[in-house]
């Protein structure tokens, strides 16, 4: 039997997608509009060291996944978290109420990954993971597809209205038993 969301009060988020897309701006406007709290991976895997060192070819840190899952299990049980990640086949699947995808055109996302200065080789890994529909797919895999949900993150109307969606959406939220 699938462990539904428990006891917690406040539902948890997870938004994932490409690089790029939209997670950490769309997560901060989404924390500031619901007092739920933002936890973006990338920095905690950073900060606290949840890491097996550094990826030269894909240059990023090679995530410990047992780690990562450790360090967040309290907070998640508890309830009213948004997570900001790009990837999201290795957390538990009773993390989350709510998978968010984030999705964006190739070109838009090829000039905000240029911006960034990305090289040639990490810029079309990304591009290609877009076209693909990457994460999509392992949301799609990862969870229950009622929870899963895409979102169009090409301009600043796009993060207005996903953020107010999703604001509704944790407003209206009960908890399942
Ligand atoms: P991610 O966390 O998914 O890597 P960010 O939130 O850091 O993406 O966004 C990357 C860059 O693209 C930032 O400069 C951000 O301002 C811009 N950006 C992201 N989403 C949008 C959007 N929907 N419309 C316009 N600019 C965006
Ligand atoms: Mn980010």
């Amino acid at each position: 039997m699938v462990e539904e969301s428990g006891r917690r009060k406040r539902p948890n988020i997870l938004v994932t997608g490409t690089p790029g897309t939209g997670k950490t701006t769309t997560c901060t406007a989404l924390a500031e509009a619901t007092q739920l709290r933002h936890i973006n991976v990338g920095d905690l895997v950073r900060d606290k060291n949840l890491h097996d060192g550094w990826d030269d070819e894909l240059d990023c840190f090679v995530l410990n996944e047992d780690l990562v899952c450790d360090e967040l299990e309290d907070q998640m049980e508890e309830g009213g978290n948004i997570v900001d990640y790009h990837g999201c086949d290795f957390f538990p699947e009773r993390w989350f109420d709510c998978v968010v995808v984030l999705q964006t055109d190739n070109t838009v996302l090829y000039d905000r990954l240029s911006r960034r200065g990305y090289n040639e080789s990490k810029l079309s890994n990304n591009i290609e993971c877009e076209i693909f529909q990457v994460l999509l797919e392992e949301a799609k895999e990862s969870y229950p597809e009622d929870r899963v949900v895409a979102m169009k993150s090409d301009t600043i109307e796009d993060i207005n209205r996903n953020v107010s969606t999703l604001t509704d959406w944790v407003r209206n939220w009960h908890p399942t038993s």
